[in-house]
């Protein structure tokens, strides 16, 4: 039992000014955390106890995996990230600094490179693996702007581990195994969540998937399937096939004035044709100055991702300025169409408009539109020409890919993510083993990285009122807190002190705010530190032989005779675990 007379709890009615977001605002207000300089910030013990929790609920799960626990350490010589060619490709965000022999270090924001060095050293034959290493440590990114508190720090605490393998399927096996962990971390912090496939991006490899915290008020979005589980990060997220639609030929082109129209909206409204039957052109251009012209539906929008993986060796997309749209299609911007163009360029086509039939789109000619056009009958270069492949980003109601039933569209917080690295790493790092034929092969990696402080943002971000945070009970600093509403009048301060003691020696963890202070500020730093079980000892109810219950999420008062509170605080704090 802990009186806060004696802790260290110093709430704040303050809202810093560079808190945009929820939690940190909640952290700050409820004393969880002060900041030192720009993204790096102190945990403080009411802060640090939750962490100790969410730390113990991870090494639990990580542990029952089979992982093995180490600490690496979180100053780095520069030589490792030489050698696997990150030194110079991480760029800014890597806080690099120099010893007082002029030696060049860094504070590392991940731990590949050391990892990989520590087994390539002791790890020779087929017979020393699988295993799989994990830490919960420091590190640092030295990010551009950073904000949102614990969410986005320079300094942050991160979980991550690093697997071994002589075989893919023995990769896979701890895949599977380590998200099954993180499931169940997440469900025994009784946190709403959900797993995505993401993008495996610049880290490469050929499988990831991000573990997300859903709230209102969370970064991404997030695809995902009711029905069947299906879900996916926005950049990624697929559709059913598009719907094939009847195969009679439209009746023929037809040129139509549409001066100064270049919006969907504009030409739609004025040839009175939906957005879904106009296919809708645009021009980028690459760094190497070659045009691209990408055709998706009227109503869709383009994944800049999804495009840009479509032209995997161009960097830089963006869109082509007015003149390199007119050498293109010999018109000003906004009549852009895929019949006619006069020029050579990458040419692709989203899904959305291959079934369509006698669409309207841009002439290729200023103040004009086509209408009633037909792919093969009309536009049969282009579509001859095209790849055909997703480019559109996928929203609430689309038919998911494996079961066809409507998606939806919710948002997150990133929290964990987990890649099948393959030998990157072991190959450029020379981290090999002797297979059973005895030849020389590159180990197989994964890694696994789950931000800690990250996890208790999201998990404020998704539980918090008007008043402050509401802790799951898993993750709240202490399960009950003991208010003593009087604490000069001695019985009922006496009968506070003996219930938070006796409900401390049955094992929960009770918090007694003992302090001489107003019962309306007991309240209000109540709700805001938002321990999920509250014992009101004092006042009215007191006098007549009771003490008051709450729950922090609905705050619905119950009195019990005084005799009886100690089962009942047990019996609820058993009903929130
Ligand atoms: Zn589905």
């Amino acid at each position: 039992m802990i009186r806060w007379s004696s802790w260290y709890i110093h709430t704040t009615r303050e809202i810093p000014a560079d808190a945009e977001v929820v939690s940190h605002q909640l952290m700050v207000r409820a004393g969880m955390t002060r900041k030192v300089a720009a993204g790096i910030y102190s945990y403080l013990p009411l802060g640090w106890r939750s962490l100790r929790k969410l730390m113990d609920i991870v090494r639990r799960e990580m542990d029952a995996a089979g992982a093995v626990e180490l600490a690496m350490p979180a100053v780095q010589p520069a030589e490792l990230w030489v050698e696997s060619g990150r030194w110079q490709k991480y760029g800014k965000e890597l806080l690099r600094i120099r010893d007082r022999h002029d030696r060049e270090f860094c504070f590392g924001p991940t731990h590949e490179e050391v990892v990989t060095d520590i087994v390539r050293r002791d790890v020779k034959s087929y017979r020393q693996l699988p295993f799989n290493l994990y830490q919960i440590q420091t590190k640092f990114r030295d990010e551009i702007r950073p904000r949102f508190g614990w969410m986005r720090g320079r300094e942050f605490l991160m979980k991550d581990a690093y697997s071994f393998h002589a075989a893919p399927e023995s990769l896979d096996a701890t895949y599977e195994a380590m998200d099954a962990a993180y499931r169940r971390v997440f469900e025994a912090c009784r946190l709403e969540y959900t797993v995505v496939e993401a993008d495996t991006g610049t880290i490469g490899g050929s499988s990831s998937h991000e573990f997300m915290v859903t709230a209102a008020t969370g970064e991404s979005a997030v695809v995902h399937c009711p029905a069947c589980g299906y879900g996916a990060n926005q950049e990624k997220a697929e559709r059913a096939a598009w719907p094939s639609v009847g195969a009679a030929a439209p009746p023929p082109l037809e040129r139509v004035p549409t001066p100064g129209r270049t919006t969907i909206a504009d030409v739609s409204a004025l040839l009175g044709v939906p957005a879904d039957g106009l296919v809708k052109t645009l021009i980028y251009e690459t760094d190497r100055g070659e045009l691209v012209v990408a055709v998706v539906r009227g109503d869709r929008e383009i994944n800049e991702v999804k495009l840009q993986n479509a032209v995997p060796d161009a960097l830089h997309l963006r869109l082509a300025p007015e003149e390199r749209v007119r050498e293109i299609t010999g018109a000003p911007a906004g009549f852009a169409g895929p019949v006619g163009l006069r020029g050579a360029a990458i040419l692709l086509a989203d899904l959305s408009t291959r079934e369509m039939r006698g669409f309207a789109c841009g002439a290729n000619e200023a103040d004009a539109h086509l209408v009633n056009v037909d792919w093969q009958r009309d536009a049969a270069a282009f579509a001859g020409a095209a790849r055909w492949l997703d480019l559109v980003t996928v929203g609430e109601g689309d038919p998911c890919p494996r079961c066809g039933e409507a998606l939806a569209v919710v948002r997150g917080i990133e929290v964990g993510h987990i890649f099948k690295l393959g030998d990157r790493y072991s190959r450029a790092m020379q981290c090999t083993f002797t297979d059973e034929a005895g030849a020389e092969q590159p180990m197989i990696m994964g890694c696994y990285g789950l931000g800690i402080g990250r996890t208790l943002a999201a998990a404020i971000e998704q539980n918090h009122d008007a008043d402050g945070i509401i802790w799951p009970l898993p993750l709240a600093p202490f399960s009950v807190l003991v208010v003593s509403l009087t604490p000069k009048d001695p019985e009922s301060a006496r009968a506070a002190e003996a219930l938070a003691t006796s409900l401390g020696a049955r094992g929960l963890d009770v918090l007694l705010d003992d302090r001489d202070e107003r019962p309306g500020v007991k309240f209000k730093d109540a709700d805001l530190i938002g321990i999920p079980v509250r014992a009101v000892v004092g006042g009215k109810s007191f006098a007549a032989g009771s003490i008051e219950l709450s729950l922090r999420r609905d705050r619905e008062k119950v009195a019990v005779p005084v005799g009886e509170a100690e089962a009942r605080l047990l019996d609820l704090v058993d009903r929130l675990r």
